[in-house]
């Protein structure tokens, strides 16, 4: 194993005993992103199989407090800027063109937009980046897509896209017995589904999608096909597309039965959507076993 891919493994969201705020090397972007945990409450309207927050122990603390995650985040910023976050491990085995800073990220362990102070939240990290002119860093809401229409999550998007935004929302099924079998959320399908429509209308949104072996199965064909109609209708009816990112379980979960798909797997998915969305960009990321 290389010393970067250990960066890439060491993909823990915790800094020293910050709460809110942490760095990790990202596969996506082949640089440092910052991560911000609006939910270390472990609050999510979501429980999916392939989940990797451990909701059995109790969280370190529930609530938000703003002005610490804005200090928190100052600090991580000077130490991206000047430089020693690449002394300390994991980040001191990254490679030279990846010691650089690529977003601030809304992730964590729960789903940012049921925050209450969400819109505040995304205005402060906006504020701080501006005043270190740090335009060429982007600013990423990572989502589960359920409350992408409420008016306080919309007003948090305007901000977050006029500052080098971009929407990562989830989509992990085509059919709403398969999103409920994996997803396991009281959040009905249609919901999600004319949540991004209405997202990806008004502005360019990337869909984040998980696939896995779960029960010792794939995703099978109906289900692929099912998902890439969805795909197409959001086209259709006018939703902007930026790209796909394909993904299988990363890491060890809570759920035994959750697995990654292997790579043949995903490539054949791969080249299915292709071919059926051959306008589509398409990201793929693979599971450990491409790291062994
Ligand atoms: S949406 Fe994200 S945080 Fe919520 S259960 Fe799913 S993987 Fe976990």
């Amino acid at each position: 194993m290389t010393e970067l891919i250990k960066a890439h493994l060491d993909h823990k969201r915790v800094w020293r005993d910050f709460d809110y705020c942490y760095p990790v090397i990202s596969r996506r972007s082949h640089g440092v992103s910052l991560g911000v945990n609006l939910n270390p409450d472990k609050v999510c309207n979501f429980d999916c199989v392939y989940c990797e927050v451990d909701r059995l122990s109790p969280p370190k603390r529930k609530d938000l407090d703003l002005d610490q995650l804005d200090r928190e985040l100052g600090v991580l910023l000077d130490l991206t800027a000047s430089g020693g976050i690449y002394d300390v491990p994991p980040f001191d085995s990254a490679r030279p063109e990846h010691r650089r800073l690529n977003d601030i990220a809304f992730s964590g362990d729960g789903e940012p937009t049921t925050v209450r102070e969400f819109p505040e939240a995304v205005a402060r990290v906006a504020r701080l980046k501006a005043h270190r002119g740090l335009d060429q860093v982007k600013l990423v809401l990572i989502t589960d897509s359920s409350r992408l229409q409420a008016p306080e999550v919309v007003k948090g998007l305007d901000t977050l896209m006029a500052n080098q935004g971009e929407i990562w929302a989830k989509l992990d099924a085509g059919t709403e017995a398969y999103y409920r079998e994996i997803c396991r959320s009281k959040v009905p399908f249609e919901r999600i589904l004319d949540n991004l429509l209405a997202t990806a209308r008004r502005w360019p949104t990337v869909i984040q999608t998980l696939f896995l072996e779960w029960k010792g199965q794939g995703p099978d064909d109906a289900e692929l096909e099912a998902y890439c109609q969805r795909l197409e209708r959001l086209q259709r009816e006018g939703g902007q597309l930026q790209a796909v990112q394909l993904y299988t379980v990363a890491r060890p979960t809570p759920e035994p039965e959750a697995r990654p798909l292997r790579r043949p797997d995903m490539d054949a998915i791969a080249a299915h959507l292709r071919s059926r969305i051959p306008c589509l960009p398409l990201e793929v990321y693979y599971g450990p076993e491409e790291w062994a």
